[in-house]
Order: structure tokens, then sequence, then C-alpha cells
């Protein structure tokens, strides 16, 4: 049985409790060894068999899988954040699928919720934004045309740039470019929730300048939008005094 575990952003006490006690209980754990914080091994029985997967490829990552499932042993894949999001656990598990090993997924913590954390920041405030846009800038991995910068930017939703701070000033040129205004609260948040968490929030026009400024360009999100300043929002209508909901009954304040 392979755990496909999400390891949280980087605090190693925001896993899940199921993670954890996954990491206790596994044989073999494959960790990212890139963006997983090490500290998290420290659940991990003595003798458990730990591989850092930032040097394997993707055969040999299966490999150790393969091995461990002939012994009869049970495998956790702790991948950083929430594995759904730029995890590459797709492909993991069609292989395991062909081979007819058996696999589950454990959510984790992801990065843009402890960078929300870090800001103190709702992404989503009524009468600014209601949506959050996670997408990526194209690397070596390309991002289809509708889903392009220019054409995400059109909706001025909250928006959180994943695997793009190698190129803030690139992402800031075009965003403007897309027609967003040159005063846009961006903020810059590099390993949000480790210890050397940092955390910057500018103009979109400083945004290049920003990152480099502070030598930013890895392990870090870049957050666009008017909801980053957090202010001029309206107040939820659930909470509102005189909101009814089947929990609460609304105040008539006109009494
Ligand atoms: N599955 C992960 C994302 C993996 S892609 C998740 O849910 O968070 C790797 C990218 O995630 C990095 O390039 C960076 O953009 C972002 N990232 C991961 N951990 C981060 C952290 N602690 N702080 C800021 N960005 C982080």
């Amino acid at each position: 049985m392979v755990h496909f575990v999400g390891a949280g952003p980087g605090a190693e006490d925001l896993i899940t409790l199921r993670g954890k006690e996954l990491i206790e209980n596994a044989d073999v754990i494959i960790y990212a060894g890139s963006l997983v914080n090490p500290g998290l091994l420290k659940y991990a029985k003595k003798d458990c068999e730990i591989h850092d997967s930032a040097r394997l490829d993707l055969n040999e990552v299966i490999e150790i899988i393969v091995k461990a499932e002939a012994m009869n042993k049970t495998t956790v894949r702790l991948h950083t954040g929430d594995p759904s999001i730029y995890g590459a656990i797709r492909e993991q598990m069609d292989i395991l699928y062909e081979k007819n090993i058996g696999y589950d997924v454990t959510p984790g913590v992801s990065s843009f919720c402890g960078a929300a954390a870090a800001l103190n920041m709702e992404y989503t405030l009524p009468g600014i934004s209601q949506s959050v846009i996670i997408t990526r800038m194209e690397g070596r991995t390309p991002v289809p045309e509708r889903e392009s910068v220019e054409e995400l930017a059109k909706h001025g939703s909250t928006m959180v740039f994943f695997l793009s701070a190698g190129d803030a000033s690139g992402l800031q040129n075009r965003l403007l470019s897309a027609g967003l205004d040159a005063e846009t609260p961006c903020a810059l948040v590099y390993k949000a929730t480790w210890d050397d968490e940092e955390k910057y929030v500018c103009r979109l026009s400083e945004l290049g300048e920003t990152a480099e400024k502070y030598g930013i360009s890895k392990t870090a999100l870049i957050i666009v939008g008017e909801t980053v300043k957090q202010t001029g929002y309206e107040k939820s209508r659930l909470y509102a005094p005189d909101f009814s909901t089947g929990f609460r009954m609304g105040k008539n304040l006109n009494e």
C-alpha cells in the first residue's frame, strides 16, 4: 500500500494527525527533499527506509515502491503542501494502478493557505473578490493558452502564482500589459510557515524589484489582487446581525 501524504507548507506541526500517523507506521518514506521539512522524518520508525525524491526520477520512485510492495511493506510518498496542487501524483497513481498496487491520498495544508496565514489574509473578501485563481507562469511545463496570465488576469480575482517567483519581473510586465493597474497590491511570501519565512507587500509596479531586492526567486508565492490590501470590503451576510441562518435567528434591526 502506498500513502500519498501532504506534508503541509513547512512548519513541522502543520501536517495532519493522519499524515503524522502514516509516517510513524511507514516502512519506506519517499519525500520531496527540496520542499518538505526534513524535521517531519523524526516521526518515522528507526528502521524506516528513507529516500529523497529530489534525486530520483519517476521510474526510480516506482522501483522503490515496487520493491517495498514485494516485501509487503507500507510506503509513504510525502509531498509538499497538498499533493493535489502541482504534486505530479497522477502519473505515479496511474503506474501504481497498472501494477495493481493500492494507494490513497491524505491531504495537506497547501502553501497558498500557509501564505494567507502569514499575511493574516482572507482571499475571498465580499465586494472585492470571491474567487482565488491558483496558477503559475509556464516553465518547463507549459500552461494552456486559455489559462495564460493575461487571460486569467481579466477576471480581477485574487491570483496566487506558484512556481513563478523566479521571474517576478516577467510576471509584473505580463500583468501590467494585461491591463492590471500599476497600483494593484501584491504580496511575495517566501517559505510560508517555515522559521525563515519572509513576506513583502508591494504595488504591482514594484513586484520585480521587490523580489530582486530581497533575493526571492524560489520557494515563494506571489499573490496579486485588490484583496491583498484587506480593506474596502463588505461585511459577510452570514454574520450580519439581521441575517437568519439554520442556526441563528436574525435580529430585527428596526425594533
Ligand atoms: N503541493 C504544493 C506545491 C508544490 S509546487 C502546495 O500545495 O503548496 C512548488 C511551489 O510551491 C514552489 O515553487 C512555491 O511556489 C510553492 N511553495 C511551496 N511551499 C511553499 C512555502 N512554504 N512558501 C511559499 N511558497 C511555497
